[in-house]
């Protein structure tokens, strides 16, 4: 199963997950968040370190609004 392919699947899936997937956080920590999460232009997702654990945990959000935010390639896509 190639990356592609599970982009193109997600890209569909999430237009009726989209409600429910574009807060993950509560109200309060999502402005905050916000500061935090890159968007990765090689696999076109947004990103950011969990901040509870530094050592190297990784949020990923499929379908995230991508504006405004950061631009930094994700250290899976650096790794790869
Ligand atoms: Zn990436």
């Amino acid at each position: 199963m190639s990356i592609m392919h599970d982009l193109l699947r997600s890209k569909r899936k999430d237009k009726r997950k989209d409600k429910f997937k574009k807060q993950p956080y509560k109200d309060k920590d999502s402005v905050r968040a916000d500061e935090f999460i890159k968007h990765c232009t090689s696999c076109k997702r947004c990103w950011e370190y969990d901040r509870r654990n530094k050592q190297g945990s990784l949020h990923l959000y499929d379908n995230f609004p991508t504006y405004g935010k950061q631009k930094e390639t994700c250290p899976i896509c650096l790794s790869k």
